[in-house]
C-alpha cells in the first residue's frame, strides 16, 4: 500500500525518486511528492493525483544527491496536496507508510508546546514528534529510539533531519522498507522493484533496528550498536517488472500463468510425492487445518478447504484475517494454520499470523514476495513462484496459491494413505501437463461475452462447492476491476431471497467442474433462467447439459478435482479482464484500491 523510496549518492537523486515512485505505482495511491536537500536547504514538491502531477511541478534543471519519495494512500484526511507526504516540522522531514494509531493523543501534546500542524494526517505529528525529541536531546540515534518507544500503530519512515545533511534516517514497524545498495548510490524502498533499475542488491531492515544511510549504510540494533547485515541478491530481473510490450500488466500475468505454474510446481514435484513431502510440514501432526488470508487470498483458501476436506479428510476452516485477528481462537496445537499472501506484507494476516503464534500453535505460510514479513515469522514456508504481481488485481499470484494448496490437500492424502502410489503419480503427472491447458484456456476469445456484461450495472455469480470457491473469485475479479456491482452466491442460495434481484437480462454466470452436483446447479440455473437471467455457464466437457440450458457455454477441459480449479480460473480472470477493458477502465490500478493492503 503506498510506496517509499529514499536515495543518497552520486546521481541525480531528483531522476531516482521519479523513476522509482513510478516503480512503485502499481501499489496504488492517491497523491505523491519529494523532498531533496538542496544547499543546505530541504525542498518539499507534492501534489494529489498521479506522479504526472507531481513532475509537471518539478524543475527538470534541479539538481540533488540525496531525497525521500512518497505515493500516498489516504488513511487520515482526504487526498489533497496539504495531505500528501513529505510533511516538514522544525527540522524534520518525513515520508510514512501506515498509521499511527496514537496520532491524536500525540498531536494534542505537541499543540501544547506550540507546535502547529498543516494537514490531516496521522503521519505529521511523526515530524513534530521528532522535531520535540531532537530540542531535548541532540543525538538522533537515542530520538530515533525513542520515537519507536511513543508511536503506536503500523510505520514506515523515511527521514531527514537539516543538522544531518547527506543522511537518510529509516525505521519501521509492520510496514514494509528495505535498504538498496549500490556503487553509485543507497536507497530506501518499500519493495525491491521500486529499485530494480539500478541495483538487486538490498537488505531487509527489521522491526527493531534502525538505518543510517549515506555513502555507507550503518544499521543499530536497540541497543544502538552498529550491527552486521546480511546482502541479498534480488532473485529475479526487471523485465518481469516491466510490460515488455503487454498492457496493461494484468495481461502480461495472465500470460506469465503457464510459466509461474511450471516455476511454482517444479521444484516442490522435483522427485515426486518424496519432494512434495519435503516441502511441507508433517501433516500427521494436525488434525484440523485453520487457512487465513484476505481477499482473493481468502478465495483460494476456499478452494483448498473443499480439496483437503474431500481428499485429505481433514476439517478445515477459512477466514478473513481482518475477523479471525479479532475473534476467540479454539485452536490447539493439532490445528495447522496457514496463512496465505501475494506480498507477505498483508497487515491483517500478518496480526493473524502474530495472534496464533503467541499460542504457540504451528504455522505455515505460502507467499509470493521472498523474505516478507510473513514469510521471515512463520514457521515454515512455501513460496509461489509468480514473480513480481504488478497489477492490483491479482491473477497469476492467486492461481500459483490454488495450485500449492491443491498440492498440499494431494500430500495430505498421500500421508493419510488415503490414495495410493499410482493414483499420486497420474495426480502428479496431471499437474506437469496444466501449462499446456492453461495456454489454450488464455488464447479463447472472451471479448464475446464481455460484450454480454459491460452494459449491466448487476451480476450474478453462482456455483456449488468448489465452484462457489471459484465463482467467489471470478466475481471478485470483475468487480474491482470493471466497477460492474458483481454478486456472488452459492447456487442453492438463491432463491432464499436475492433471486428476487434476477430481472429480465441480468447476467448470471454460473460454474460447473464438479460432476456429482453438476444436476443441482443445473437446476438452480433453470430457477434464474425461467426469471429471465442471462446466462453464461462456465462447464467441463465432460458433463452433459442441454444446450438451452444457458445463453452462453464455455467447455473446459475435464482433467481431476486437484487441477480442474486452476484450469477453471482462467477464464473468470479474463471475463473480468475483457469487460473492464470495454469500460476503458485503469484495470491496473482500479480506482481506492491497493496492491499490498499494509494497514488494517
Ligand atoms: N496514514 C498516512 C496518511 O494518511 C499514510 C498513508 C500511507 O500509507 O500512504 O497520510
Amino acid at each position: 500500500m503506498c510506496g517509499i523510496i529514499g536515495y543518497v549518492g552520486k546521481k541525480n537523486a531528483i531522476n531516482i525518486l521519479i523513476q522509482s515512485l513510478e516503480a512503485l505505482e502499481y501499489r496504488g495511491y492517491d497523491s505523491a511528492g519529494i523532498a531533496y536537500g538542496t544547499c543546505n536547504r530541504i525542498e518539499i514538491i507534492k501534489t494529489s493525483g498521479k506522479i504526472k502531477n507531481l513532475k509537471n511541478k518539478i524543475n527538470p534543471d534541479i539538481h540533488s544527491n540525496i531525497g525521500i519519495g512518497h505515493t500516498r494512500w489516504a488513511t487520515h484526511g482526504r487526498p489533497n496536496d496539504l495531505n500528501a507526504h513529505p510533511h516538514k516540522i522544525g527540522k524534520f522531514t518525513i515520508v510514512h507508510n501506515g498509521i499511527i494509531e496514537n496520532s491524536e493523543t500525540l498531536k494534542k501534546l505537541l499543540i501544547k508546546e506550540n507546535y502547529k500542524f498543516k494537514s490531516e494526517t496521522d503521519s505529521e505529528v511523526i515530524a513534530g514528534l521528532l522535531d520535540k525529541l531532537y530540542s531535548e536531546k541532540n543525538d538522533i540515534l537515542n530520538v530515533l529510539k525513542q520515537l519507536k518507544k511513543l508511536l503506536i500503530g503500523s510505520y514506515a519512515l523515511g527521514i531527514l533531519c537539516d543538522d544531518i545533511p547527506g543522511t537518510i534516517y529509516a525505521v519501521r514497524k509492520d510496514s514494509p522498507l528495505i535498504i538498496g545498495i549500490s556503487d553509485e548510490g543507497n536507497f530506501i524502498a518499500s519493495d525491491v522493484p521500486a529499485i530494480l533499475k539500478y541495483t538487486k542488491k538490498y537488505m531487509l531492515l527489521r522491526s527493531n533496528e534502525i538505518a543510517e544511510i549515506n555513502d555507507k549504510i550503518t544499521v543499530y540494533n536497540e541497543k544502538l550498536e552498529p550491527i552486521n547485515k546480511e546482502i541479498l541478491i534480488f532473485d529475479g530481473n526487471l523485465e518481469d517488472a516491466e510490460k515488455n510490450g503487454f498492457d496493461p500488466f494484468m495481461v502480461k500475468e495472465i500470460y506469465e500463468e503457464p510459466k509461474v505454474i511450471k516455476e511454482t510446481i517444479t521444484p516442490l514435484l522435483k522427485f515426486g510425492m518424496e519432494s512434495l513431502n519435503d516441502s511441507f510440514p508433517n501433516f500427521k501432526k494436525y488434525n484440523k487445518i485453520q487457512i487465513i488470508g484476505c481477499g482473493s487470498a481468502y478465495h483460494a483458501g476456499l478452494i483448498g478447504k473443499s480439496l483437503i476436506e474431500k481428499y485429505g479428510d481433514m476439517p478445515v476452516s477459512v477466514e478473513v484475517a481482518s475477523e479471525f485477528r479479532y475473534q476467540k481462537v479454539f485452536l490447539d496445537k493439532k490445528t495447522l494454520v496457514i496463512l496465505i499472501s501475494q506480498s507477505g506484507e498483508t497487515a491483517d494476516t500478518m496480526a493473524s499470523l502474530r495472534k496464533v503464534k503467541e499460542l504457540n500453535i504451528d504455522t505455515l505460510a505460502i507467499v509470493n514476495v521472498l523474505s516478507s514479513s510473513i514469510a521471515r515469522e512463520a514457521d515454515n514456508v512455501v513460496y509461489t513462484k509468480a514473480g513480481p504481481e504488478i497489477s492490483v488485481a491479482t491473477t497469476k499470484a492467486y492461481l500459483a496459491q490454488i495450485t500449492i494448496l491443491s498440492l498440499i490437500a494431494l500430500d495430505i492424502a498421500y500421508c493419510k494413505k488415503i490414495i495410493n502410489d499410482e493414483k499420486a503419480n497420474q495426480i502428479i503427472k496431471s499437474f506437469e501437463d496444466l501449462s499446456k491447458i492453461i495456454k489454450e484456456m488464455i488464447e479463447i476469445d472472451y471479448q464475446d461475452i464481455a460484450k454480454d456484461l459491460y452494459k449491466h450495472q448487476t451480476c450474478f455469480y453462482i456455483g456449488r462447492g468448489i465452484d462457489y470457491a471459484l465463482s467467489m473469485e471470478g466475481s471478485l475479479k470483475l468487480k474491482e476491476i470493471s466497477y460492474i456491482n458483481s454478486i456472488c452466491y452459492p447456487a442453492g442460495e438463491l432463491k432464499h431471497g436475492t433471486i428476487s434481484l434476477i430481472e429480465d437480462g441480468t447476467p448470471v454466470i454460473a460454474v460447473i467442474t464438479d460432476k456429482k452436483i453438476a444436476d443441482k446447479t443445473i437446476s438452480n440455473i433453470k430457477e434464474v433462467k425461467s426469471r429471465g437471467a442471462f446466462v453464461i455457464l462456465i462447464i467441463n466437457d465432460n458433463i452433459k447439459v442441454e444446450t438451452e440450458v444457458a445463453d452462453k457455454i464455455i467447455r473446459i477441459p475435464t482433467t481431476n478435482d486437484f487441477t480442474q480449479s486452476i484450469i477453471t480460473a482462467i477464464p473468470l480472470q479474463l471475463i473480468g479482464y475483457e469487460t473492464a477493458k470495454l469500460l476503458g477502465r485503469d484495470i491496473d490500478k482500479p480506482k481506492n484500491l491497493a496492491k499490498s493492503v499494509t494497514v488494517e
